[in-house]
């Protein structure tokens, strides 16, 4: 698909590995959505790059940035059932998209086995679970359930 039709791009946090190229993809003609809890984090980006990473700053020029709130009705417009979910834990400004088919795109949230009692971690998982989540789509690491358990995240 060219990248010109694709409605927007979503990160789920503003890390270097999962934001790093926003802009360069708003040249070519992907715009961002930015919830309004990411807004602060954007700028802090560049301080995690150095000159030979070409980073490219995000400027808000063209972005659409919306409330949780008005995330479902933005995506109804896209043909998408589904919302932004608020999941702090990893940081602060951690969204996930969670699709009404109970599908969550959960960035770098720590799977609950690997929380160590976080309360922040382990109430996102709450959440999630109660907002029907049900297969895991983690930025890094292999799809699972939301049940799974530690033996069945590393298999022998
Ligand atoms: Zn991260």
């Amino acid at each position: 698909m060219p990248l010109h039709k694709i409605r927007y791009a979503l990160a789920t946090h503003y890390h270097i590995d999962h934001a790093g190229l926003a802009e360069e993809l708003k040249r070519e003609g992907v715009p961002l959505l930015v919830l309004d809890v990411q807004l602060d984090a954007i700028p802090i980006m560049k301080t995690w790059t150095k000159p030979g990473d070409h980073y490219i700053d995000i400027t808000s020029a063209g972005n659409t940035t919306i409330s949780f709130a008005q995330s479902r009705q933005l995506l109804r417009q896209m043909g998408i059932a589904g919302e932004i979910l608020h999941t702090p834990g990893h940081t602060d400004h951690c969204v996930s998209l969670l699709l009404d088919d109970g599908a969550v795109f959960t960035g770098d949230l720590p799977l609950k086995v690997h929380a160590f009692e976080n309360p922040v971690v382990l109430a996102t998982w709450r959440l999630l679970r109660e907002k029907g989540a049900k297969q895991v789509y983690p930025a890094h690491g292999l799809v699972r359930s939301v049940d799974e358990t530690p033996d069945e995240q590393f298999p022998k």
